[in-house]
């Protein structure tokens, strides 16, 4: 498992480059993932050889990006097990997706005195569309806690969730813990006492297989860039019915039937969302990301992303003075680790870093509420991909160790 055998580095031309005099070890995964040069090349191919807007033509070049364009759907209907192709909603990524389920369905349905349930770890994304619609609607936001490893408390959830909840909203996969959450379960949960799960998959569509049937969640959200995509393309899974039932958010061009003066009859799905021209290359290229992600197989990479956590989490907890948040089981954390070194601030930890080569986060990332949850402001964040490798975790540890030389002693 290092850089010899790991085959699909080279894929990634960004990787072979040095920062700050040093190899780019790049574990910023969790904000947004590299692009191999297939994907790259796919984006140029498309604006040199098929380039035209979708549905709208029946010339040569609209056919070919409107086959495309309705390919890439398939591909990820597929790719989540969705039963149907149009429950597949192209949207500008996560923060979108998770608004329009609340700007439509939340609107709709969300009536004074109902109950929306979120959790302590969400990202801001999946919190102030339930926040704003909650006081809009002059309904309830209620929090469930999280246990000791900070995991979604699924005997609190029994307790928050109750017959006056109309919507459950939760992370699949933290993005500072780490932790998966029983997603599954908290479906059920809300099902029995008839809401709708909302499952925020950002940080798990693009490290382990997730299928939205099993899961049974009602709607999933998800961004390209988090799965080797462009920006400004992402996902937002809704069931059929679900979808039939909701109006539209946005209103202008694709999205209707027929538009008379006084009135407007909608499109059918998935075309019901997707009002304007939508970003053709990047559905396109992202169906492309998931054809490059089944190649690996999710299942193989989720299963090599444990062994690099198992490998780094017991080096990182060695470290004296590394306070290192969620659970300390490599078994319980996916590949994303969030830490703080003791008396230093996360900036200067992920500047003193980067004079290394690595490249790691440091922030709220954007969940303002579980950085008050676990007493801090900020924690650094290291987060892994399929392409990084034991000499990448290898050279974060003594980094590491490294920079809190440096502050201490002012020498490394
Ligand atoms: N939810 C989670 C758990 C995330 O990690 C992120 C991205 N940091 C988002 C939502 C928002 O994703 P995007 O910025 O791509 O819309």
């Amino acid at each position: 498992m290092d850089n010899k055998t790991n085959q699909w580095r080279e894929d990634f031309p960004i990787l072979n480059q040095k920062v700050n005099d040093e190899n780019l070890v790049y574990l910023d995964n969790a904000a947004t993932t590299q692009k191999p040069q297939a994907i790259i090349n796919d984006i140029d191919k498309f604006y040199q050889h098929d380039n035209a807007n979708v549905h709208r033509g029946v010339h040569t070049l609209a056919e070919r990006s409107t086959e495309q364009f309705e390919a890439a759907r398939v591909k990820i209907q597929k790719f989540i097990n969705a039963q149907h192709s149009d429950e597949i909603i192209y949207t500008k990524g996560t923060t979108d997706a998770l608004n329009i389920i609340a700007r439509s369905f939340g609107e709709e349905n969300i009536h004074e005195g109902d109950e929306i349930v979120i959790s302590y770890l969400e990202h801001h994304s999946n919190l102030i569309p339930w926040q704003q619609l909650a006081i809009k609607k002059h309904a309830t936001l209620k929090y469930i806690e999280l246990d000791k490893d900070g995991f979604v408390d699924l005997e609190d959830a029994k307790k928050k969730i109750t017959d006056k909840t109309k919507i459950v909203s939760i992370a699949h996969v933290s993005n500072v813990l780490g932790v998966i959450n029983p997603v599954k379960e908290l479906a059920s949960l809300a099902h029995m006492h008839g809401a709708v799960m909302v499952v925020d998959g950002a940080q798990s569509v693009p490290h382990m297989p997730v299928d939205v049937q099993d899961l049974d969640c009602d709607f999933l959200a998800f961004s390209g860039h988090k799965m080797l995509g462009p920006t400004g393309i992402g996902v937002l899974y809704g069931k059929e019915a679900l979808l039939n039932a909701m109006p539209p958010v946005d209103y202008g061009g694709e999205m209707i039937n027929f538009v008379h003066l006084y009135e407007t009859s909608w499109n059918d799905l998935p075309w019901k969302f997707e009002a304007g021209t939508p970003n053709i290359a990047g559905a396109i290229v992202l169906g492309d990301a998931v054809d490059y992600l089944e190649k690996i197989g999710m299942q193989n990479i989720f299963d090599y992303e444990n062994k690099l956590v198992a490998y780094v989490l017991p080096k990182l907890l060695k470290i004296d003075d590394l306070i290192v948040y969620g659970p300390h089981d490599p078994k319980k954390h996916t590949s994303v680790i969030s830490f703080n070194l003791k008396d230093l601030h996360p900036h200067d930890l992920a500047t003193g870093l980067d004079m290394e080569g690595v490249a790691v986060r440091a922030g709220h990332h954007c969940a303002q509420p579980l950085m008050g949850y676990l007493g801090v402001n900020a924690t650094a964040r290291a987060s892994f991909y399929f392409y990084n490798t034991v000499e990448d975790a290898d050279t974060l540890v003594k980094s590491i160790v490294a920079t809190k030389e440096f502050f201490k002693n002012g020498t490394v």
